[in-house]
């Protein structure tokens, strides 16, 4: 099967009346005409295999992740979701791969109306790059220096299962096995939490999406807002599977488990009304967990709101004070 012949099986599809294609797959170009007035919203991510995903993994997962974890970029900045490219690098063309990966991609892309326009194939290694585009309107990008002191940090879901799910499957020794069914999906199948993140536009002031750990993310906030934060840890929503680990386990999954795809953002106090109003509207649980604090440093708190030793904590490289 040549190239063409495996785009056209796999990856050119009609493409839905009213979306903002002009023109998809199949020319040099394709052409996307964005809503009157709008900025476009644009976002890359590289998914290698051997680093980001297993070679064996269940390929309608992957292409579930490759699209998810681009879309959860455009949620972090409000956007509105138009279309996306990808491109491909194969070791071979499987026809059994291609269509369990093209069915996990579009059950997602369909499921946002987020349609594939265009892309790249070649022979190589295995490895997924995905372009998203999106719109907004002018001036209400959730941007991460666009933080206050005094503002509400909030978290959509909970963090930490991924975290959890990747050390069950790598048998790391302290992941108690078998593998946690919903941990694994949270890993594997991760929810861009796109309908919160466009519902959080004009009311929320900085967000972005957590795929590194909820302390290192925080810190690329706190950074470009010049701010500090207090998270108080007993907010911290946690999942049954992660309750039965000692504290400090559990803390580092919370904390620096990576691969969350959850919201972190902040907020005025005087607009807590209006993020639960989102929240409720997009059906996505939110917490409160803390707030932003003018002096530049992150300090976690427990039950009684005194900073927590650090030993409890491992490996926070990001962690200040
Ligand atoms: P060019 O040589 O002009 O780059 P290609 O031969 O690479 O064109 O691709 C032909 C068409 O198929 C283009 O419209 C391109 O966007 C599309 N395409 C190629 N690979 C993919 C893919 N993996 N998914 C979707 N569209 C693709
Ligand atoms: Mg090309």
């Amino acid at each position: 099967m040549g190239e063409f012949e495996l785009i056209r099986r796999h990856f050119v599809r009609p493409v839905a009346a009213g979306s903002a294609v002009v023109l998809g797959v199949g020319d040099d170009c394709a052409l996307l005409r964005p809503s009157p007035g709008h900025e476009l919203a644009i976002s890359t991510d590289m998914l290698v295999e051997g680093r980001h995903f297993f070679a064996d993994v269940d390929p309608a997962a992957l292409g579930h992740k490759s699209l998810a974890v681009n879309l959860s970029d455009l949620a972090a900045m409000g956007a509105r979701p138009l279309g996306f490219t990808l491109a491909l690098s194969l070791p071979r063309a499987d026809e059994a791969w291609l269509s369990a990966f093209a069915s996990g991609l579009f059950a997602l892309a369909d499921a946002h109306a987020c349609p594939l326009v265009g892309g790249d194939t070649t022979r190589g290694p295995l490895n997924i790059c995905i372009t998203v585009f999106g719109e907004l309107r002018p001036g209400q990008a959730l941007r991460r220096d666009a933080g206050q002191p005094g503002d509400d940090l909030y978290l959509s879901g909970r963090t930490g299962e991924a975290r959890l799910a990747l050390a069950q499957l790598r048998g790391e020794p302290w992941a108690p096995s078998p593998v946690n069914a919903e941990a694994r999906a949270r890993l594997e199948r991760p929810t861009p939490r796109l309908a919160l993140g466009q519902a959080l536009a004009g009311i929320a002031h900085a967000a972005l999406d957590v795929s590194d750990g909820l302390i290192g993310d925080l810190g690329h906030v706190l950074a470009a807002s010049a701010v500090g934060a207090d998270i108080e840890l007993a907010a911290l929503p946690v999942a049954p599977a992660l309750a039965a680990l000692d504290e400090a386990q559990r803390l580092d999954c919370l904390l620096a488990g990576g691969d969350d795809y959850e919201l972190l953002f902040t907020a005025a106090p005087g607009v807590r009304d209006d993020v639960m109003a989102a929240a409720r509207a997009s059906g996505t649980p939110v917490t409160r967990i803390g707030r932003l604090t003018e002096r530049p440093v992150l300090r976690l708190l427990d039950a009684d709101g005194q900073p927590v030793a650090q030993p409890l904590l491992r490996g926070f490289d990001h962690f200040a004070d």
